[in-house]
């Protein structure tokens, strides 16, 4: 028995007239976790793991906007953190405490981290990471993997998860019109986790390359053992930056990042959502003289590399990554979250098995997500005869039942219960009845 439960209220007048003004006017429409127009919603507020619509529903969220909400939904903590900094101003461009601190903490906590700098989001952290090592390197190539999201550059919108048909390795394949034919010269692809096609492709072109930019956790694929450090001792031998996009794994997988968790240490990193609590951050971490190319050192000489923007080190976000790095000191945090995590994915493993349906359950504890496939997945083409219908299915049940996940993943929080933990598995099992 548990305390959670779930039937949808029908939808109130009011969320009726968002959803059809979202319609006229949002060109992107409303991006929620279903496709079934039954599924849109609205959303009130958010609460720890549990979110509102504006029907009075109340759902446990396991999409976490996309993953930032690592410490849970209107944390105190970075509410009173960010309500502080709110009443002494939001952006200065200029020097403020923050900032100033939370630099510090990333150089304290993440391995690879001498310098940092402070940006929006994901996509610029990961794009200024790319500039950074095109600038050290001399040369324009960035090699990256097929089916790893880097977020909306022109460079990282090649060969990402929305591959369906892929190229001959290393050609990559754009993922959004509007991009310039010119992009492609300048980013080549390789399979994640085959070190091997993946160091023919390096050496073969170890000229051209700027920076090798990789997903630790690829999506939700994890690195087999001796893929990373193989790929790092290749980038070190070659001079070639390696970049770790840690957007999603930074202080998620471990306090420190992937590179903790995985125990290798890149040159450069990109951080963002999983630290600021939906405050918009994106960092880029590294090595020292890599960083210095945007410090002052080189200001006015063509070795400068350009990266700020208006509201880089903008104190409301830094304040709120302040109180979420402070929190994740937590003793025993990080072991709580990744026991319900690991419960819940083992469940969501066994219900499915026992419903005799071919899947495969991916990734770390705090983000994985079920793949409806026989075949074993090690990289983007192992996913690629996946029953993408029967995931959909599978998202729209649980929604029935109160539970939202994203498209792909499941991302955990610290925030969740053991009660919502309970609540998921015994909707695991009976929507695996019903796949
Ligand atoms: N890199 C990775 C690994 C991501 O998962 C994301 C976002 N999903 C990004 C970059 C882009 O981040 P943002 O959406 O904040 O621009």
């Amino acid at each position: 028995m548990t305390g959670f439960s779930f039937t949808r209220k029908p939808r109130t007048a009011r969320e009726q007239a968002l959803l059809a003004a979202s319609e006229r006017t949002m060109a992107c429409g409303i991006r929620g976790p279903s496709l079934r127009a039954e599924n849109q919603m609205v959303v009130e507020r958010a609460q720890g793991s549990h979110l509102f619509d504006c029907s009075g529903n109340e759902y446990i969220d396991y999409l976490l906007g996309s993953g930032p909400m690592f410490i849970g939904h209107a944390h105190p903590a970075v509410v009173a953190a960010v309500a502080r900094q709110l009443e002494a101003g939001s952006s200065f461009l200029l020097g403020n405490e923050p900032a100033i601190r939370l630099c510090e903490a990333i150089v304290a906590a993440v391995p690879c981290a001498e310098k940092v700098t402070l940006h929006n989001s994901g996509s610029e952290a990961a794009h200024y990471a790319m500039r950074l090592a095109r600038a050290y390197r001399r040369r324009d190539v960035i090699l990256k993997f097929e089916g790893g999201y880097h977020g909306m550059g022109d460079d990282a919108l090649m060969s990402n998860q929305w591959t369906f048909r892929p190229a001959e390795f290393p050609v990559p394949v754009p993922n959004s019109a509007g991009i310039p034919a010119g992009v492609a010269g300048q980013v080549l692809v390789a399979p994640f986790n085959d070190l091997d096609r993946t160091e023919q492709i390096v050496r073969r072109h170890a000229d051209a390359l700027g920076g090798i930019i990789v997903e630790p956790l690829c999506r939700t694929t994890p690195p087999v053992p001796g893929f990373l450090p193989g790929l790092q001792a290749l980038a070190r031998e070659l001079d070639i930056p390696l970049i770790f996009d840690e957007v999603v794994t930074g202080f998620r997988l471990a306090f420190g990042g992937a590179q903790v968790r995985y125990g290798v240490v890149p040159d450069l990193c990109a951080l963002g959502k999983a630290i600021s609590a939906g405050h918009p951050l994106g960092v880029v971490a590294g090595r020292a003289d890599i960083m210095d190319l945007a410090g002052a050192a080189t200001a006015m000489t063509p070795r400068h590399v350009r990266l700020t923007g208006t509201y880089s080190g903008n104190p409301v976000s830094a304040a709120a990554a302040l109180a979420v790095i402070e929190e994740l000191k937590t003793p025993g945090i990080y072991e709580a979250v990744e026991a319900r995590g690991r419960r819940l994915q083992m469940a969501l493993a066994r219900s499915l098995e026992q419903a005799g349906i071919a899947a495969q359950v991916v990734g770390e504890a705090t983000a994985f997500q079920p793949w409806f496939t026989a075949e074993a997945v090690r990289d983007h083409r192992s996913t690629l005869r996946a029953d993408w219908g029967r995931g959909l299915r599978f998202g729209d049940l649980l929604l029935d039942r109160g539970i939202i996940k994203g498209h792909e993943k499941f991302f955990l929080s610290t925030a969740h219960t053991d009660d919502d933990i309970d609540y998921t598995i015994d909707a695991f099992e009976q929507v695996a009845g019903q796949l």
